[in-house]
């Protein structure tokens, strides 16, 4: 699946989404010399850590935090700006961002899942529909995948799986740069441990490779043949 990308952009709500979600295999595509970019849709303003007064230049911090945990990775960074909490399937928000992911003309899109029927932050489904909407409509993208969600809860059907190994501590520092958002339970190395076992059992392998100690579960949108 992954060698079949010629370039791949992820767009997110917020500015730590994509190490949560889908850190190793952004790795592993940069190592493969993918052309890459992020997209984060909102400054993350209203993300800040569980025991910590609100900071004035939030933004600043959590946009400093996120080249931090992506300086080893070539990917470009986009910032959209939104609003926090405004974001919704509408025109603007949607023409917006067509406009960027026009400009940038990748095969591939990396997204939110956005048909969690129980729990999932509330920007990240309004990112998914957003981003769905654009891809369905555009002939030039060809694969369009759903990372999984943070909350093992949430209503998500994978379809496909990736193993990485000697990954865990990378993917683990990349998500400790946020440090705005100390306290929250994803920035613990368990969460990753925690997250494996929920990949693990949706995947229903029984017999994991013990070298592989990071696994990233994904549904595979679509996926276009290319014009012969
Ligand atoms: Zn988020």
């Amino acid at each position: 699946m992954l060698d079949n990308i010629q370039s791949a952009v992820c767009v997110v709500a917020h500015p730590d989404d994509a190490e949560i979600g889908l850190f190793s295999t952004l790795e592993y595509l940069s190592m493969q010399s993918v052309p890459l970019h992020l997209i984060v849709m909102t400054g993350g303003s209203l993300g800040f850590a569980v025991q910590s007064n609100k900071q004035d230049n939030l933004r600043q911090i959590r946009k400093f935090e996120l080249e931090s945990a992506f300086s080893d990775i070539n990917i470009s960074l986009h910032y959209m700006d939104h609003q926090e909490n405004s974001l919704s399937n509408n025109n603007h928000h949607i023409s917006s961002l067509e406009k960027l992911i026009l400009k940038l003309n990748c095969d591939t899109v990396f997204t939110h899942a956005g048909d969690n029927k129980y729990c999932d932050h509330q920007n990240h489904l309004a990112v998914s529909k957003i981003v769905t909407n654009i891809c369905a409509r555009k002939d030039f993208i060809r694969n369009l995948i759903y990372f999984s969600p943070v909350n093992g809860m949430a209503s998500f059907s994978p379809n496909l799986f990736l193993y990485y190994s000697n990954a865990l501590e990378r993917k683990h520092s990349a998500i400790s740069k946020h440090q705005s958002q100390h306290g929250r339970y994803y920035m613990n190395k368990n969460f990753l441990k925690e997250s494996n076992i929920i990949n693990r059992s949706r995947s229903n392998f029984s017999g994991l490779d013990v070298d592989k100690d990071i696994l990233e579960s994904f549904q595979l949108v679509f996926s276009k043949v290319a014009n012969v």
